[in-house]
């Protein structure tokens, strides 16, 4: 690796500047690539100019005045031997009022528009040039930068670093040529300095060859890096647990249900990995509803039964408190002791819950984040599960980890389910199981979309649902400005529903709530004591209330499709015919339209995800994988889809047939990865 402090070319505050862009390597310089081009590779004749395209012209001033009407602007003619273009400043300074004084020779570039006198460009970029002066002879490249690092600087340097040798290639020739794909050093060049007739339109969608051999290669160097990261788990020791003989059987015969195929399968997938002597991480899918907690249970027993403690963390106190209810009703008849822990538990509650897990009584614990602060102390983790896994941060997943000698198992459980091209790529070091199934005996969620005008109605449709022995969620609307406002428009809601239903007990539920009360009002709603409960998003994850079977959610267009799906899910949870009403401000965009028409449509968590990945964009399930793994720069998921399998394919290969391919190319990508952390 070469550091760009190294070459004496590079000034102390050039230095600074491109470390501002987080580049203090060649490589990472060679990689920072053009946003776009401009071409100034020919003149353009002014009666050659083309309306709303860019353009390079050259000519003497003739006319320059300042004018105030409408309001103050610079204004400049130029002429050359065909016409006359105008020059429009906004915003100048003395010095360009000096370079655009009449009888200079300039080169101008911009945009053409439509001005009062005909042709015209805003604010281009002028240079004073002799009458012979020579063209680029190459498109122009404009790269991202920073305040205080010009364009010419940055373009210097990187004609500099292009010099120096960094170009070698890191792949085997037959592997990119099988691709039918130009090599690094043509590719780098190319992309930096475009030949005059290179197609910018291609250039600027990245869909030209060499900005696809850049994209497989960073593709490439996730999947290698990945496969890394699995290979040094495999290398590290775990507790290996033996199949439960006896508490996973008991367990299941004291439950009113049978097992569904999906869950036995991935059940049994997860005893397989926790026989092993490596530590498992292991993601469990499933659509909401599809019985994840008794699949973690019967894993939580493999490891009691082995003598190792067991951690269930949840995102929330309401979900923690749901999880330590059914544990406590599955597990205290096997005489299985259960801890709880949360944030807002008495001092008293705090202390004996962290002796009794510091010294082994506690086989089971189940909390929120409180679980990984510092003060807990396992005496023998074994296994943490976590649920909702996405919520959490992977510092937070770690420091669980960390809380286990040797390294305990990891099952992540989300329902929040990860596009295909997401999980082969940021989450290929992960194994991942999927229950593809629900338990039979469900009606499908019947999902209305309904325009607020019509509020009188669905007020009449909730009285009827509750007065009839069901129960129903009103949830309020998002409101992301302002938690303040958020908790506003929940007390408002609240009062309006008071007021329209006297004849029905109504709770309110929302985050600002202390948790004693949260889980109060949780407790009277699950107990049929309240009817109506109206709530905000805090109900989104995991809250399981068979008996309630309606939803109205408000502003339904603010929400995210997955978050949607979430919230959806709450309901439809047992026996009877669930509805799930989206209420919409009239006036809907297009896009929005389009996006609840997906949540409308489908009840598949799966196609959900992808549209809304597809709608917008990677970002939402990445918060919590970031720091983990080498973002992609160069490479779009979506639209390279077909270089994703290929890199896939190609880092197994590279592995076994060339490892000292697979370091040179993790060297050069993971140097330029400014945000990779190590984990
Ligand atoms: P999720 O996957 O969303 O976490 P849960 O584990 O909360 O789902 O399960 C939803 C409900 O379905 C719970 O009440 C659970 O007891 C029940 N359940 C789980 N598995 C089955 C099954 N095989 N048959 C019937 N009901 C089941
Ligand atoms: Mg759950």
């Amino acid at each position: 690796m070469t550091a760009l402090s190294t070459l004496k070319t590079f000034s102390k505050p050039l230095l600074a500047s491109l470390n501002k862009l987080g580049i203090s390597q060649l490589q990472a310089l060679l990689l920072h690539l053009p946003l776009r081009y401009i071409d100034e590779t020919h003149i353009t004749v002014v009666r050659d100019l083309r309306l709303g395209e860019a353009a390079l012209a050259e000519g003497e001033i003739v006319h320059m005045e300042v004018t105030y009407k409408p309001r103050k602007a610079l204004i400049a003619r130029l002429e050359d031997a065909s016409g006359q273009l105008t020059l429009r400043f906004l915003h100048f300074y003395p010095s360009q009022i000096a370079m655009l004084k009449e009888g200079s020779h300039l080169r101008v570039y911009g945009e053409v528009r439509h001005g009062y006198f005909g042709y015209e460009m805003v604010h281009p970029t002028c240079k004073k040039v002799g009458e012979k002066a020579e063209v680029a002879e190459t498109l122009t490249p404009v790269y991202p930068t920073v305040a205080g690092l010009t364009q010419a600087s940055l373009r210097k340097a990187i004609s500099i670093a292009l010099v120096h040798n960094g170009l070698h290639e890191t792949l085997p020739a037959s592997v990119y040529a099988k691709l039918n794909l130009p090599s690094f050093a043509a590719s780098l060049k190319a992309l930096h300095h475009p030949p005059p007739d290179a197609d910018l339109r291609a250039l600027e969608n990245k869909s030209t060859l060499e900005w696809q051999r850049l994209a497989f290669d960073e593709l490439l160097a996730q999947q290698l890096s990945m496969r890394k990261h699995y290979a040094r788990r495999r290398s590290v020791n775990a507790p290996a647990f033996a199949p439960s003989k006896k508490l996973v059987s008991s367990l299941l015969k004291s439950l009113p249900f049978a097992l569904t195929q999906a869950q036995q399968k991935v059940a049994v997938e997860i005893e397989r990995d926790l026989t092993q002597h490596h530590p498992m991480q292991r993601l469990l899918q499933g659509d909401v509803g599809s019985g994840k907690t008794i699949v973690a249970c019967m894993a939580a027993l493999q490891a009691i039964e082995n003598g190792w403690q067991v951690a269930l963390m949840a995102p929330t106190e309401i979900l923690a408190e749901q999880h330590y209810q059914k544990m406590l009703g599955w597990l205290t008849p096997l005489n299985i002791s259960i801890a709880w822990l949360t944030g807002s538990q008495t001092k008293k509650e705090r202390e004996a819950a962290l002796q009794a897990i510091a010294q082994g009584y506690a086989q089971m614990v189940v909390g929120t984040h409180a679980l990984f602060q510092e003060a807990v102390q396992f005496k023998k983790l074994g296994l943490a599960i976590i649920d909702e896994q996405h919520r959490f941060g992977v510092q937070q997943r770690l420091a669980l980890r960390k809380k286990g000698e040797p390294e305990p198992h990891q099952l992540m459980m989300s329902a929040t389910p990860i596009p295909r091209t997401l999980s082969m790529s940021y989450y290929a070091d992960l194994d991942v199981s999927v229950i593809d199934e629900l338990p039979p005996g469900r009606t499908p969620i019947v999902t209305k979309l309904v325009s607020d005008e019509r509020r009188e109605e669905i007020l009449q449709r909730v009285r009827e649902a509750c007065l009839a022995g069901s129960q129903a969620y009103w949830v309020c609307p998002l409101i992301e400005e302002s938690e303040a406002l958020q908790l506003a428009t929940a007390n408002d809601t609240y009062a309006l529903m008071l007021s329209e239903f006297p004849e029905l007990k109504i709770g309110l539920i929302h985050g600002r709530m202390k948790s004693a009360e949260k889980q109060a009002v949780m407790a009277q709603f699950s107990a049929n004591a309240l009817q109506l409960l109206v709530a905000t998003t805090v109900i989104e994850v995991g809250v399981d209330v068979p008996n309630a079977s309606l939803m109205v959610i408000e502003h339904a267009e603010r929400m995210g499709l997955s978050q949607l799906h979430q919230l959806r899910g709450r309901v439809g949870r047992g026996a009877t015919k669930s509805t799930c009403i989206l209420l919409y401000q009239n006036k809907l965009s297009e896009t929005a339209r389009a996006r609840l028409k997906v949540i409308y449509e489908s009840n598949d968590g799966f196609a959900i995800a992808q549209a809304d990945l597809n709608l917008r964009g990677p970002g939402e399930y990445l918060g919590t994988r970031q720091s983990g793994v080498p973002m992609l720069k160069i490479a779009d998921l979506n639209r390279d889809a077909d270089l994703l399998q290929a890199a896939k394919n190609c880092a197994d290969d590279l592995i076994q047939q060339y490892p000292a391919a697979v370091e040179k190319h993790l060297e050069r990508w993971l140097a330029s990865a400014a945000d990779l952390v190590k984990v």
